[in-house]
């Protein structure tokens, strides 16, 4: 193969150095014949240049040659490839977390004293980054539905920055109206933020729909089996993506390449995966609706959702996320989660295992009331992050939970 460097590997160790040196200097294979099949994991954090304007060039530009880890890495860069192709975007940052994508996201285009438009009920780690930020930065911000043009429109302010969605929210699976939100934002000069770490590129491209900048936390779907906590940002516009580099070299929310790397062999199976927990989700949608036991089913497949039309029309499937409302409250729903034996009560999802929490109890208890009508979101209903498990076992366990 022909080397990436603009200069041959250093030779091996000379044999004619003390023990000490030679131990320092390995030979790094950079030059051999044969390509790995899988990206390699570049655990290094310093790349050495002869020209010194290559490696003046690897500190100012997101695509160049590599200088620094927390610039670019060879292994980051493969998931920021990957990814910025799947979603259909220009480029790429890759982050530590869906927090730090967030904040890289966001941070990138904030004054202090701007207005962001927030979708109802999004992500609670979301919230409080925002609540802080508000304080810090004297932001100002309206939230609204995620479907609603209207209250989109009378939302917005000269000072408006952002709009910001998810494209399925947590734990009731309200689908934000990408296609309508984000044209009415572009006609106000409004940047389009969309969260689509549910949905994942297989089941939605928001930035085929209008988005500017689309985001995820890696931990979830793309990584796919709960062992790294990642994120990445995609952008639609060079200038957006080159920004969003710049910010996020600067705080240095740069992930290491071994959690990339994880990353990268995740999204290897996403469509896998994601076909096969959204059947499984289809399928105990519908079974779960039929139980005696359960109020209400929150699934994109049942007709009875509120955007059940509009999820047909801009996911390719309804996801592997669902929630379910037991009938009897908040203390029926913990009594049916401490029942079950296979599915483990935790605080993530994604993962190929199937996972359960009580939103009430962790993710929602410091929502009011109203905040909790206004999110759909009942003492009773427990969230069910679909594995991609034999349905009959992962239905076998919900039963026997329902009815003890
Ligand atoms: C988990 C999650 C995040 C935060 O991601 P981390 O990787 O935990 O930082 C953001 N948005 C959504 C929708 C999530 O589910």
């Amino acid at each position: 193969m022909t080397s990436a460097s603009e200069s041959p590997a250093p030779e091996k160790p000379a044999p004619d150095q003390a023990l000490a040196t030679r131990a320092v200097h390995p030979r790094v294979p950079v030059d051999f014949a044969g390509r790995p099949v899988s990206v390699p994991i570049y655990q290094t954090t310093v790349y050495a240049h002869d020209d010194i304007a290559v490696q003046k060039e690897s500190l100012d530009n997101p695509r160049g040659a590599f200088g620094y880890s927390r610039m670019g890495n060879p292994t980051v860069r493969s998931l920021e490839e990957v990814v910025a192709g799947l979603e259909g975007g220009v480029g790429a940052v890759a982050t530590s977390s869906g927090m730090a994508a967030i904040h890289t996201a966001l941070g990138a285009n904030l004054r202090a004293g701007a207005h962001l438009v927030v979708q109802n009920s999004i992500y609670g780690g979301t919230s409080g980054l925002l609540d802080d930020l508000r304080k810090r930065w004297d932001l100002g911000i309206t939230f609204i539905d995620g479907d609603d043009p209207e209250q989109l429109a009378a939302a917005l302010r000269p000072n408006t920055a952002a709009l910001y969605l998810e494209t399925i929210s947590n734990p009731v699976t309200a689908v934000a109206d990408i296609p309508v939100m984000t044209a009415v934002a572009r006609e106000h000069g409004v940047l389009s933020v969309v969260d689509n770490t549910f949905a994942s590129p297989m089941l939605c491209r928001p930035l085929s729909l209008g988005a500017d900048i689309v985001l995820h936390s890696a931990t979830k779907y793309l990584g796919g089996h709960s062992d790294v906590t990642a994120g990445v940002v995609v952008y639609a516009q060079e200038q957006q993506f080159v920004d969003g580099w710049k910010y996020a070299v600067g705080v240095g929310s740069t992930p290491d390449p071994f959690g990339a790397w994880l990353v990268i062999r995740g999204i290897q199976t996403l469509a896998l995966r994601m076909g096969a927990a959204t059947a499984n989700a289809t399928d105990l949608a519908e079974r779960l609706a039929a139980h005696r036991r359960v109020t209400k089913v929150h699934h994109p497949s049942n007709p009875e959702h509120p955007q059940y039309s509009l999820a047909a029309k801009i996911l390719d499937g309804p996801g592997p996320m669902l929630s379910y409302d037991v009938d009897g409250g908040a203390d029926a729903a913990r009594a049916v989660i401490s029942r079950l034996k296979l599915i483990q009560n935790a605080a993530s999802l994604g993962g190929v295992e199937t996972l359960t929490m009580h939103p009430v109890s962790t993710s929602h208890r410091t929502l009011s009331d109203e905040q909790l009508a206004v999110a759909g979101i009942a003492a009773g209903t427990v969230r069910l992050s679909t594995g991609v498990e034999a349905v009959e076992d992962i239905w076998a366990d919900l039963e026997q939970a329902l009815d003890g």
